[in-house]
């Protein structure tokens, strides 16, 4: 019901017709009833084949999206950051809200990648892997279920899988109260020396930490 309501709907107008169809079986006017429902059987066509037209436009824009992201070998293109109607993902719950920049179907889950750029690290940054995990929490909230992990993707090859296990969800429900506790009292203080992060921060305009 989900994924296709529309449809759903025009499965049961079609009923509707059958139904209608059979009833009008015996009456006088059949001439009359065999020209209505000819006429709503087109209406149907023409709306069952519009809906068929933009199903295959939305695949060949995930199948494009797919494509111009690299992401070939790790499964189907759920959801992407550079396609038209990538809405936002709000989790109510935590407040947290956010797009990652993928979300890919592996093995029946909804797997969230993350596309960082720069140095290739031995390890995966601890900000970026928070901000996986939030990413994990957001697809969990709304698609109610819970992916075993997520991809941190740095540069093109370099794959990270991390966990999302209940000790991974305590520590983003910390940073989340920190966050929160730093919003209300004040006091945040810049925890690094580089100015290439702070140039390409969006808060850097209201920031008075700010390296820029
Ligand atoms: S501008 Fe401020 S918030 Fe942004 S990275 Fe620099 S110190 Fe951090």
């Amino acid at each position: 019901m989900e994924a296709g309501r529309t449809e759903v709907w025009l499965m049961l107008g079609s009923v509707t017709i059958a139904l209608h169809a059979f009833a009008l079986f015996n009456a006088r006017e059949r001439t009359v009833a065999t020209f209505v429902l000819f006429v709503l059987a087109l209406a149907w066509t023409f709306i069952a084949a519009w809906r068929l037209h933009r199903g295959l436009l939305a695949t060949f824009e995930a199948e494009s999206a797919r494509k111009a992201s690299g992401m070939k070998g790790m499964g189907a293109l759920a959801y992407s950051d550079d396609q038209k109607e990538s809405g936002l993902l709000v989790d109510e719950t935590t407040g947290l809200r956010g797009r990652p920049d993928q979300v890919v179907i592996i093995d029946g889950q909804y797997i969230p990648v993350e596309q960082k750029t720069g140095k290739v690290p031995i390890e995966p940054h601890l900000s970026h892997k928070v901000q996986l995990l939030a990413y994990l929490q957001l697809v969990s909230a709304t698609t109610n279920s819970r992916p075993s992990y997520g991809i941190l993707r740095y540069i093109d090859d370099s794959l990270f899988q991390i966990p999302w296990t209940e000790d991974e969800e305590h520590l983003l429900l910390e940073r989340i109260c920190e966050v929160q506790r730093l919003m209300v009292e004040g006091g945040a203080q810049r925890d690094h020396d580089r100015p290439g992060k702070c140039r390409n921060c969006s808060r850097r305009h209201s920031c008075s930490d700010s390296l820029v």
